[in-house]
């Protein structure tokens, strides 16, 4: 099989060249069949014309055998009629004739033979072929003359026999056969076949066409010795040779059909192999591609998460008893800003530089890779505990530097959280984990840029891991609680509204604050449903209230961005509403500064507030530089913020922020009140300028709603404004 592979050709050339010779041999042994039968045929036609000359022989000896009984001079009557009988007795005879002394005295018939009676077979020439009568006489045996011309003009064969008595001579007897009977007689069969003399006079029968085989058989007649020919006729040979050559043309042609299609499987195989090969290359290409899609960030083309946990699974698998890894996790500080006032390409132009340029610092780490926005990771093998200062501080420099973008030169500086293998863990996911949060541990410690994990860090995340776990059992059992804040006009103590915070009554630890568990509910999915439920919180309570004759104002609830993916949204709070009686105007909800920012937010806002709703902008002036902003807000109130208060008396900048606000708004006509008021230095600063509006520790902590109840009730009787007032 290999070999035929390896040189298909000489196989083929091979295989063609011995089937000619088998060809060839059965074309010959087809041939020689032929002959043989001929040969057999001929033999039979042989002796078949030997035994019809035999019994015209024993005619002759019969007459020989009654002329020596009766003698020559014998009644010439008696004879006549034996000759009558002996010549009646068999066929194709032409004469038989009693010749004493030589003479012809008895002929029979002799019609048509009277050209011969009387004459002498010893003198005349001719009546036999020369030489014969005395070979006939001498060797006193049967001879055979002829065919040949006789004296009386036919073609004929002659038997002759010398009679003797002693070493007498008598005469002779012969018997003429019709050579044309003898043919038509015995060379009946389909054969040509023809007699000569010896080898070449031609004596009797059909000579075959040329071109044939020729086929001969001697036979020996008393004196003569003939040869009988025939031939395997051209026309036998070329159906032979016909059947022979159809035969080769049909191999020849199956040999080149399988030929072409092998070869057209051999170019159809070739090309096969063209395209899959040229296939298999764009796969591979494709494939690279793909790797490199898959394992590289497209924006800093450096490895990207994907890339990096497959690496740090395997190298932590791989990892022996003594080595140690040290995980930096870092990210931009205000790289939100950047990316909100600058515009996106700016910022990606940011990420990008920044990585660069980490990657040129050379680091002596062993693994690199964009984790997601603005979240990078590094990886070293074997770090001394004691150079990660140096290595979080040279990090820290590079991302540093100034960058210019548009013709401003920002300063970048990062959070770095540390986390170590195996000393903090030997998982992967935790010491992630572990390192994000030390991350956010460093950016809550302005200025040292890094943290690294520790313990009380640990415990700090097992605790949010164990609330997380039972936020959804706290929903269910209602371990959540509101309290209530007042808020104030600072110059009669009025109120003017209260503001809705939760408490998590847990059932060990006790009342714990929002500080404790929000972030955990936000990041729990659950933040839509604690809204949701302290929605309807909130409205029952209203309704307790009112029902109970107590003049209540309306309450602020704090919304969370997630809980505007709420679907449904609106019908639902009118459902509520509607159940409890009340109409929208008791609501408001605070949203935060960046919830403001999002335009998507804008139709469901502005229907709320056609629909009577307060909507108020929580913590201003903390996140962004809001004034220029504050203009598209589709808010109706400003809440500023706890820091700018806390300024007043020791920050002019803060004073004039809280100025600056203060005029912004009523210019846009928007109301204020400011939060976490807690002297009266300060609520006598906001009522200077006219931010009468105020809440905060100097009047009310967040309330019970037992206290709320008691306080509302004391206002209907006109004492707590009293109370409240400056
Ligand atoms: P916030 O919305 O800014 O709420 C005001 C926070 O300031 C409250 O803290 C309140 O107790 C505190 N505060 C009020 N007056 C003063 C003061 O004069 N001095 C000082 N130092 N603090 C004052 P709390 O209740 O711990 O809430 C903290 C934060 O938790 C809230 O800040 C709010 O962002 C979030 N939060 C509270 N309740 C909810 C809620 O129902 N839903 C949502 N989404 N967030 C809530
Ligand atoms: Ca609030
Ligand atoms: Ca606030």
């Amino acid at each position: 099989m290999a070999l035929l592979r390896k040189k298909p050709v000489i196989i083929l050339a091979v295989f063609i060249t011995l089937f000619q010779i088998l060809l060839f041999y059965y074309y010959t042994l087809s041939v020689n069949q032929e002959v043989r039968a001929i040969r057999a045929d001929l033999s039979s036609q042989a002796s078949t014309l030997t035994s019809n000359i035999e019994e015209r022989v024993s005619i002759v000896s019969g007459i020989s055998s009654f002329i020596q009984t009766v003698g020559f001079d014998a009644e010439p009557a008696v004879i006549d009629r034996y000759l009558s009988t002996a010549y009646r007795s068999t066929n194709h005879l032409m004469n038989i004739v009693v010749a004493p002394g030589g003479i012809i005295k008895y002929l029979y018939p002799l019609t048509g033979n009277t050209a011969v009676y009387n004459k002498s077979l010893l003198l005349d020439p001719e009546l036999a072929s020369p030489g014969l009568i005395q070979e006939t006489i001498r060797t006193r045996a049967i001879t055979i003359d002829g065919p040949r011309t006789l004296a009386q003009g036919d073609y004929g064969l002659v038997i002759r026999q010398a009679l003797f008595q002693g070493n007498t001579f008598l005469g002779i007897v012969s018997a003429t056969l019709r050579v044309d009977d003898i043919i038509s007689h015995f060379m009946s069969g389909g054969a040509q076949v023809y007699v000569t003399r010896g080898n070449d006079t031609y004596l009797f029968g059909d000579r075959p066409g040329k071109g044939g085989t020729p086929i001969s058989l001697p036979v020996r007649l008393y004196n003569q010795d003939w040869m009988l020919h025939t031939s395997l006729s051209p026309g036998n040979k070329g159906k032979t040779l016909l059947s022979v050559f159809l035969i080769d043309l049909a191999f020849l042609s199956v040999i080149t059909s399988v030929l072409y299609s092998l070869s057209r499987q051999k170019k159809f195989s070739r090309e096969l192999e063209h395209t899959v090969s040229v296939r298999t290359r764009d796969l591979r290409i494709s494939e690279r591609l793909y790797e490199k899609l898959a394992h590289y960030d497209s924006l800093t083309e450096i490895p990207n998460r994907r890339f990096f946990m497959e690496e740090f699974d395997r190298l932590l698998r791989m990892a022996g008893p003594d080595r140690t890894f040290t995980l930096l996790f870092f990210d931009l500080n205000r790289f939100k800003e950047i990316n909100d006032t600058l515009g996106h390409s700016a910022g990606d132009k940011v990420i990008r530089v920044l990585a660069r340029r980490i990657h040129g610092a050379r680091l002596p780490c062993r693994l690199f890779a964009r984790t997601g926005g603005d979240e990078f990771v590094m990886l070293f093998e074997d770090l001394p505990r004691e150079r990660i200062p140096e290595i979080a501080e040279r990090l820290a420099a590079v991302a540093a530097e100034p960058l210019e973008i548009s013709g401003t030169y920002l300063g970048l500086s990062t959070s770095i959280g540390i986390s170590l293998y195996p000393e903090h863990s030997t998982k992967k996911e935790d010491l992630l984990k572990y390192a994000d949060m030390a991350m956010y541990q460093a950016k809550g410690q302005n200025g040292r840029g890094y943290f690294v994990f520790n313990e009380q860090l640990h415990e700090k995340l097992q605790q949010k891991t164990m609330i997380s776990k039972y936020l959804l059992t706290a929903l269910r059992k209602h371990e959540f609680v509101l309290h209530y804040q007042p808020q104030v006009h600072a110059a009669t103590g009025r109120l003017t509204g209260m503001e809705a915070l939760v408490r998590w009554n847990h059932p060990e630890k006790g009342l714990l604050p929002p500080g404790a568990f929000i972030s955990a509910v936000e990041e729990a999915g659950l933040m839509t449903q604690l809204t949701d439920w302290i929605i309807r919180e909130v409205c029952r309570q209203l309704a307790d209230w009112k029902q109970e004759g107590l003049d209540v104002p309306r309450i602020s609830i704090n919304i969370s961005n997630s809980w505007f993916y709420n679907r449904n949204l609106l019908p639902a709070l009118m459902s509520i509403l509607e159940e409890y009686g009340l109409p929208p105007q008791v609501l408001e909800f605070e949203i935060t500064e960046s919830t403001a920012l999002l335009e998507e937010h804008y139709p469901l806002l502005q229907e709320m507030r056609n629909l009577g709703i307060i909507v108020s902008v929580d913590d201003f002036g903390t996140k962004y530089s809001s004034l220029n902003y504050l203009k598209h807000f589709p808010v109706n109130k400003i809440k500023i913020d706890r820091t700018f208060i806390t300024g007043i008396g020791n920050s002019s900048i803060d004073e004039t922020i809280i100025k600056s606000i203060v005029f912004v708004a009523s210019q846009l006509g928007y109301d204020l009140v400011a939060e976490g008021v807690e002297n009266t230095e300060q609520a006598a600063f906001l009522m200077s300028l006219g931010c009468m509006n105020v809440q905060g520790y100097l009047f009310y902590r967040p309330l019970p709603a037992e206290e709320i109840r008691d306080l509302l009730m004391r206002q209907a009787d006109g004492l707590a404004g009293r109370a409240g007032a400056l």
